[in-house]
């Protein structure tokens, strides 16, 4: 078998497709796929078991199903993936190696000063290179731009030029606060099969059921995501329940992130369910949107911002990572607890829990961007340095200076106590800016605004918040309080 075998294509772990990337044109007499579970991608930093678990699974199942196909499949065990590929060349003689472009700067350096040939990465929709056609003519990168375009582009939800429903954007509709007494539809349980209860014990870690690590598993979820949830999505898309961790959220992102299914499939089922007249266009907008705009530009401004940009930190920020994002008891702040609860649980909650809490907390605390990166890259079973890298330093902590977002992200409790259902038997008053308990996130939203003001006054979006420090005659006792809610959150009190 070996003998007749002409090339050697190099499959990572968040390429889990047949149909896309180096495997679309995969023979099965001449190449040899390669696997490679590397010991320094599982062990060189605490990442969550949860995350180990379902990537190292989900590879496992996919090596094993290619196989099954009648694929030469070689999954190897080895200290790093080059070495992984030495020993790939070791059996099949030192031939060409080929894989999709990789998903981050540093392995992409690697691999291609190993020699290994790249064919477009066609696990998005837009090439690396066709979205710096569109960032090279852009004054200032605004996603929504890059969003009508693609919807033009792609021809999703649009009619003779114009957009289905006759607006581009229903954000405005689908902001409501979390429902009371709300009939939220079943989980979907994944069960699992050997394969995963040997990866379980390789962790020492007992898998959850959220997470399924097969393609099957992943078409099962997306089934149940456009049957039971799309339709409720938009609504509540902004809302953070206390009795439901997903909400109608579609739980696809790990997915998509490792290949198991493709942004084309999920978005051509949504638009099929619209047309249908089983989903309203003000959900299937809003998660359209999510993936041919935010997932893509996410993507594209990772490779057209350069290497370099995971190191910006243009707020000067140097607190060391809070206690609480390692330990959710750590911190008496109920929406914080629960939030990190729920990723110590599941290795994910969906994005405005990690934009409104998570991130908040971190931007106005100022802890150090890249300690805040590396943490939301360990933590999150969808994580990816493309991923992580603009929606930390750009959209959550503003280490970038505005490139991706005019203005930084940053709120009190009011609109948390709208948004959530946590502020009720919280040991802190989200009105309360000052006193022993005043909410932190309002006391420093304040002293946040108050600490760079300087910067902030000359960006017309937060001339009017920073302006709003003029109202406050509390403002010394505010400055005070901050400092206590930092000495307690450092110390884990707060
Ligand atoms: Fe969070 Fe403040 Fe509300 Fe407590 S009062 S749950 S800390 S927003």
């Amino acid at each position: 078998m070996a003998a007749a075998i002409k090339r050697i294509l190099y499959v990572a772990h968040d390429h889990l497709n047949k149909n896309f990337g180096v495997l679309k044109d995969a023979n099965k007499n001449t190449d040899a796929i390669v696997l490679v579970e590397s010991a320094r991608m599982l062990t060189g930093r605490p990442w969550h078991k949860e995350r180990l678990f379902f990537l190292t699974s989900s590879a496992r199942h996919f090596a094993y199903q290619l196989e099954s196909d009648g694929y030469t499949v070689r999954y190897i065990k080895a200290p790093t993936t080059i070495d992984g590929l030495k020993i790939a060349r070791k059996e099949f003689g030192n031939l060409e190696i080929s894989c999709a472009e990789p998903s981050s700067h540093v392995q992409q350096k690697q691999l291609a000063e190993f020699g290994v040939q790249f064919v477009e990465n066609d696990f998005f929709l837009t090439s690396r290179s066709l979205f710096n056609l569109w960032a090279e003519k852009q004054k200032t990168y605004v996603m929504e731009n890059f969003y009508r375009a693609q919807r033009n582009r792609l021809g999703i939800l649009v009619k003779d030029g114009k957009p289905e429903g006759g607006q581009w954007n229903f954000d405005a509709d689908n902001r409501l606060p979390p429902p009371k007494n709300y009939d939220w539809p079943k989980y979907l349980e994944h069960q699992r099969d050997a394969i995963d209860l040997e990866v379980a014990k390789k962790f020492d870690h007992t898998a959850t059921s959220t997470w399924a690590t097969t393609r099957a598993g992943a078409l099962a979820q997306l089934k149940n995501f456009i049957d039971n949830h799309l339709h409720g999505f938009g609504p509540y898309e902004d809302a953070i329940a206390k009795d439901n961790w997903a909400l109608h959220h579609s739980l696809l992102s790990p997915y998509l992130n490792n290949g198991l299914l493709h942004a084309s499939e999920v978005v051509a089922a949504a638009v099929a369910a619209y047309e249908r007249g089983d989903a309203t266009i003000g959900s299937v907008e809003a998660f359209v949107r999510q993936v041919i705009g935010w997932r893509e530009y996410i993507n594209g401004m990772y490779w057209y911002l350069g290497e370099d940009y995971k190191n910006l930190n243009g707020l000067g920020a140097s607190r060391k990572l809070l206690p609480l994002y390692t330990d959710s008891t750590k911190t008496q702040m109920n929406c914080v607890k629960s939030v990190v609860a729920d990723v110590e649980a599941r290795s994910w909650v969906h994005h405005i829990p990690r934009l409104m809490v998570l991130s908040n907390l971190a931007l106005t605390t100022g802890v150090n961007p890249q300690e805040f990166l590396n943490w939301m890259r360990e933590q999150f079973i969808d994580a990816s340095d493309w991923v992580m890298v603009p929606n930390v330093i750009g959209m959550a902590v503003h280490a970038d200076g505005g490139k991706l977002m005019t203005k930084p992200y940053a709120s009190g409790g009011a609109y948390l106590n709208r948004m959530t259902q946590h502020c009720k038997g919280c040991a802190y008053d989200p009105k309360k800016r000052v006193g022993d308990d005043a909410c932190p996130f309002t006391t420093l939203y304040w002293d946040f605004l108050d600490r760079h003001k300087d910067e902030f006054v000359k960006n017309h979006r937060m001339s009017q918040q920073v302006n709003g420090l003029k109202r406050l005659s509390d403002l010394p006792e505010l400055r005070e309080r901050a400092k206590q809610v930092l000495a307690g959150l450092d110390a884990g009190t707060i």
